[in-house]
């Protein structure tokens, strides 16, 4: 699918389910890949007024604010993101949070260590998307490739969202998934939640 024809399709879900903040953090993400940094923001900021500690819509918001120019707002909101990141236990974002500020010549902040250090043990799993050492899916959900990167990927707990969410997504876009058409549409809405 176009990158076009996904900004149509979540704009699209973001404003028949205003609430929805898989729509909204999806838009504001093709919206930023695509240069579109005014709209990313907008969407970004309805995301974290659904879901405030979103480590990742964070990253992006602080991304875009930097491509808008906005450097000293962008860093004080980056700040206190890689702290709630870092909080969290989500380091990835974190991590790529204070990348960005020391690209732009920013010190990022000291993060006191926790107890456990915060390291994740050697050969534990770890989810792509949620960022922590979780419990692996025992086996892939769907015998194509895509089975196979979900199985690779995401853990049983963000699996678990997907299934509650894809049942929005089959209601609002009326799928019918015996067409190559809505299962297209259901790929796409699975690819952008889990990040794949
Ligand atoms: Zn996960």
């Amino acid at each position: 699918m176009e990158n076009d024809d996904k900004i149509k399709l979540f704009t699209n879900m973001a404003e028949a389910d205003p609430e929805n903040e898989l729509a909204h953090f999806s838009l504001g993400k093709l919206h930023k890949e695509a240069g579109n940094y005014e709209e990313a923001e907008v969407a970004l900021r309805r995301c974290l007024e659904l879901t405030n500690e979103h480590s990742v819509a964070r990253q992006f918001l602080g991304e875009t604010l930097l491509c808008l120019g906005r450097k000293p707002e962008a860093v004080e909101f980056l700040e206190t993101s890689i702290r709630m990141a870092h909080d969290r236990g989500e380091f990835m974002p974190r991590d790529a949070m204070r990348e960005l500020l020391k690209d732009h010549g920013i010190e990022p902040p000291d993060l006191a260590e926790s107890e456990d250090g915060g390291e994740v043990e050697e050969g534990a799993f770890v989810c792509k998307r949620c960022m922590k050492a979780k419990t692996q899916l025992a086996e892939p959900p769907f015998s194509d490739e895509l089975g196979t990167k979900v199985h690779e990927a995401i853990c049983v707990d963000c699996w678990k969202e997907w299934m509650a969410m894809s049942i929005k997504v089959i209601n609002e876009f009326q799928l019918n998934m015996a067409t190559p058409e809505a299962n297209e549409v259901y790929e796409t809405n699975l690819k952008e939640f889990l990040g794949l």
